[in-house]
């Protein structure tokens, strides 16, 4: 063979490979509601370039994550496992002496699990996984690089971030005020901190442009402290409640700092090689930050929709169609379970993932649901929730009947169809129980278990809104 079919001939396998093992871009906004984008219908607050994610692929309009408060659903969403089955079902506290307060050893990460087929991952932001340097930093869990805070929020200006070391920070209201890890060295941020973080996003795709990478953009906005730069404010003069204000302007700098990544992406010619998805890591906290769910029933630390079903949008050009609406169920445990079957990566055989890839699924060549059950269960308040096609079964206060929804006819579950189909609330009811013979009970205590004053309070103390 001539040199010349040899070119075209490797630079063929290699355009092969380029689209099977993409990049992975997951940009996860903290405490948004599910309103709260301009794919789902927002009106008052412009998000185009987060819109450009679902115009220019795939809006999943039934997109879940597996926990209704920040921690349990990043453990679930990190591992591509119900966080269930390994004891992360609390939000943990911020305690840096002890190595059992997070995400235990016994699991990989996405970027563990993608580290032997050559990816190199960087999370920048809010880690929220234990805040134990020598174990539970994200650097001894498979990343690369870290910019960000180990706690589950931070204030968002400079002048705020006051703590070097934050080992000594004592507790999650100190965590707040912490300067911000760069790798493991703390760093005193310049700018405010969304804008601080899409820059470091940006830098990191520069870098690493030419390697095959997982970037875990975890930006901890819109979560409280509602705190914006007027930068931002000035966009929503048209606002007149002051906490839906700066809200807003929240998440505007979040869409800004999702401009500057695609416009890297595609500066780069990365975007036919790279998968980016957006969604929150759970409902909008309705009372706290002003967030809207609607049409969803209830917010952030729930079992109805409001609690677990977020904006969910993903593109990859090229494989990917461009402005599908997809209606079957997905969830963030399926991240994991994408990237491996892209990479070929290997799992642990005793630890299954509970995600699918979605591929197939998205680019229709697969017509089922990726789920056909998708499962949610609150230890502490005994609450679940059990989705199986259009129906859902959710025992939303402690103790109380199941009650059944068929969320085609009434997304906002205000029909309670127990009494009316008792054959599909049992098979349902028979599955939660099945699935829930699994898990274990919690491995550690949380944020619920600190004295009133210790730290911020818990969202699992947030009683139904509905
Ligand atoms: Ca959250």
């Amino acid at each position: 063979m001539t040199v010349r079919p040899l070119l075209i001939l490797s630079v063929f396998f290699y355009a092969i490979i380029a689209q099977a093992v993409p990049n992975l871009i997951v940009i996860m906004a903290d405490d948004l509601g599910y309103a709260d984008v301009g794919f789902n219908g927002c009106k008052d607050i412009p998000t185009p370039n987060v819109d450009s994610i679902a115009s220019h692929g795939v809006r999943c309009t039934n997109g879940y994550v597996s926990y209704s408060v920040c921690g349990p659903s990043r453990a679930g969403f990190i591992t591509g496992r119900y966080q269930q089955r390994f004891g992360f079902e609390r939000n943990p506290q911020y305690q840096p002496n002890d190595p059992d307060m997070g995400l235990t050893r016994n699991e990989k990460t996405i970027a563990e699990l993608l580290a032997p087929v050559g990816y190199h991952s960087g999370i920048i932001g809010k880690w929220h996984l234990g805040a134990h340097a020598p174990t539970s930093h994200p650097m001894k869990r498979g990343f690369n690089e870290f910019y960000g805070h180990l706690g589950g929020g931070h204030k968002y200006m400079p002048e705020d971030l006051v703590i070097k070391d934050g080992a000594k920070a004592k507790g999650e209201g100190e965590s707040y005020r912490t300067w911000i890890l760069k790798n493991y060295t703390p760093v005193p941020p310049r700018k405010y901190l969304t804008d601080e973080f899409s820059d470091e996003a940006v830098s990191f795709v520069e870098r690493n442009k030419d390697k095959p990478f997982f970037l875990f953009l975890s930006y901890n906005a819109p979560h409280t402290p509602l705190q914006a730069t007027a930068k931002y404010l000035n966009r929503f003069t048209h606002i007149k409640d002051p906490k839906r204000k700066t809200y807003a302007a929240m998440v505007s700098a979040i869409d800004d700092g999702v401009g500057l990544l695609l416009k890297s992406l595609r500066e780069n010619k990365l975007e036919e090689k790279t998968i980016v998805a957006f969604l929150s890591d759970n409902g909008g906290p309705i009372t706290k930050n002003a967030s809207q769910n609607s049409p969803l029933r209830g917010s952030k630390g729930d079992v109805w929709e409001g609690g677990h079903r977020v904006p969910f949008a993903l593109q990859w050009k090229g494989t990917l169609p461009r402005g599908k609406t997809y209606d079957h169920p997905v969830s963030s445990l399926d991240f994991a379970a994408t990237m491996v079957a892209l990479s070929g990566a290997k799992v642990d055989k005793d630890k299954p993932l509970d995600g699918v890839n979605l591929v197939p699924y998205l680019v229709g060549k697969n017509p089922n649901s990726p789920h056909e059950v998708l499962f949610l269960r609150k230890y502490d308040d005994k609450r679940y929730s059990v989705r199986k096609g259009n129906f859902k079964l959710v025992i939303p206060f402690r103790n109380g009947k199941p009650q059944l929804y068929d969320l085609d006819e009434d997304i906002g579950e205000t029909r309670n169809l127990a009494s009316a189909k008792p054959k599909i609330l049992a098979e349902l009811n028979a599955l939660r129980k099945e699935w829930s013979a699994q898990l274990i009970d919690p491995t550690f205590k949380g944020l619920i278990h600190l004295k009133r004053g210790s730290g911020p309070p818990s969202p699992n103390k947030n009683k139904n809104k509905k």
